[in-house]
């Protein structure tokens, strides 16, 4: 598609988007009494307006039924996790069984460390990507030395080369037959968080398999962002979290999958609580810890009823669209933010600011990552102050992300114009 950086194209483009309604759905904040322009749903997500009814529903029938609400509810709370499952299968790309919603992530990474990071004194290394999301690497820390390993002899981490900013797949590949012997597991985020890279996760599963490893995914940056296959891709296990692009709310619970293959293992090692115990004598309180087939399984406590309404209205609108619009919605638009961002900076060759993510769509999600170089954080802070919500991660990058549900073409077109404006002063 040739691009052009005019209102009247930015328009255009909103007017054939079949996707378009769907920004009325959301609450757009309003900042010192302007709209602002939000490019950060893969921080937190805005507010789906039918949040507030789901949510009320659940208040209604806990007034109404007290602890009778677990099984009188109009949605039982006693399996209130079950009505998430069809969309989140549908949105990792799993089958119904090998997903599940549960606590949060960083907190389900471990709970399924402790069943498929098994290390031992042959296999005990874990590769993954430089400068992950520091919550995952405390996690690999932690984990290594909980099973008595040093993480500096355990982990290999993949960097970009030399004066580059993105990972080359092929080191990551050669790595893997390097340590082949020693390899218990590869780990990667989907979508790097800095970067926006988006990994092959069908390749790395496959190597990592060649190798007599398994590969696990943590999905915070590509669910609900980029189509995702974790059944047909034989990803042996993954996690994500809800409140960026899944709009669920800060800090809401976290989802799982697991790939039937270790689901229906129930010797699987894992911890064990009461929601993962078979749910036909689950309230029998008997001793003896029995789990449930499928990532059900690896479900400890009961499950937070409130939060769940408010993911509950999110999905419903992700099911009802579909991930192959939402990604036929993403490439254009984030495509159209290299195009714009790009023709402004072009205007002004003293400043540098570069985009670090792939150009390659098949390589990115929505996000693009833009490196600051001369700049400082002093330039992020009066993107803020004209009203651009995006974010600035240390020590040098802001990242964007325009996501298909809830930011037009316009809203592109009109950061350009603020970022022309700033440069203006800047230069
Ligand atoms: C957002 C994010 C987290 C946050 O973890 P929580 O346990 O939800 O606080 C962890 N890892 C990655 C890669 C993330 O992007």
């Amino acid at each position: 598609m040739t691009f052009e950086n005019t209102l009247a194209f930015a328009q255009e483009q909103d007017k054939q988007d079949e996707l378009a309604h769907y920004r009325e759905q959301f609450h757009h904040p309003v900042i010192n009494g302007k709209e602002v322009l939000y490019f950060t749903g893969n921080s937190l997500g805005l507010q789906p307006k039918s949040a507030k009814e789901y949510v009320n529903k659940e208040l209604d029938d806990w007034a109404k039924w007290g602890v009778e609400g677990h099984f009188h509810a109009n949605n039982p709370w006693v399996s209130y996790h079950e009505i998430l499952t069809p969309a989140s299968a549908h949105i990792v790309g799993a089958n119904e069984s090998e997903v599940v919603c549960m606590n949060s992530l960083t907190t389900n990474l471990h709970l399924l460390f402790v069943s498929f990071y098994r290390p031992d004194a042959k296999r005990f290394k874990i590769i993954s990507e430089a400068k992950m999301f520091p919550s995952d690497r405390y996690l690999l820390e932690t984990q290594i030395r909980h099973h008595g390993f040093d993480p500096d002899e355990a982990i290999i981490e993949i960097s970009p080369r030399e004066g580059e900013h993105l990972i080359h797949e092929d080191d990551i590949l050669a790595a893997i037959e390097e340590n082949a012997d020693e390899l218990a597991l590869v780990f990667f985020g989907g979508v790097n968080y800095f970067t926006g890279q988006l990994f092959d996760m069908e390749k790395l599963t496959k190597a990592a398999h060649r190798a007599g490893a398994l590969a696990g995914f943590d999905l915070a940056h590509a669910v609900g962002n980029v189509p995702l296959k974790m059944h047909d891709w034989d990803v042996d296990f993954a996690a994500w979290c809800t409140y960026k692009y899944l709009n669920s709310s800060a800090g809401n619970v976290g989802g799982i999958f697991v790939n039937d293959r270790h689901g229906n293992n129930t010797e699987l090692n894992r911890f064990g609580g009461w929601w993962g115990h078979n749910k036909e004598r689950r309230f029998l309180m008997e001793n003896h810890f029995e789990p449930m087939t499928g990532a059900e399984g690896w479900q400890i406590s009961n499950a937070p009823v409130m939060g769940m309404a408010i993911l509950k209205a999110s999905l419903d609108i992700f099911f009802e669209v579909g991930m192959d619009k939402l990604r036929a919605k993403s490439l254009p638009l984030t495509a159209y933010l290299e195009f714009v961002f790009n023709d402004v900076v072009d205007q002004f060759p003293d400043i540098q600011l570069e985009i670090i993510t792939p150009e390659d769509a098949d390589k990115r999600g929505c996000q693009l990552s833009v490196k600051l170089i001369g700049t400082d954080k002093s330039f992020f802070q009066a993107l803020t102050d004209a009203g651009v919500i995006a974010d600035f991660r240390e020590p040098d990058v802001i990242r964007l992300a325009p996501t298909p549900l809830y930011n037009s073409f316009e809203d592109v077109y009109l950061f350009g114009e603020i970022l022309k404006t700033l440069l203006k002063s800047w230069s």
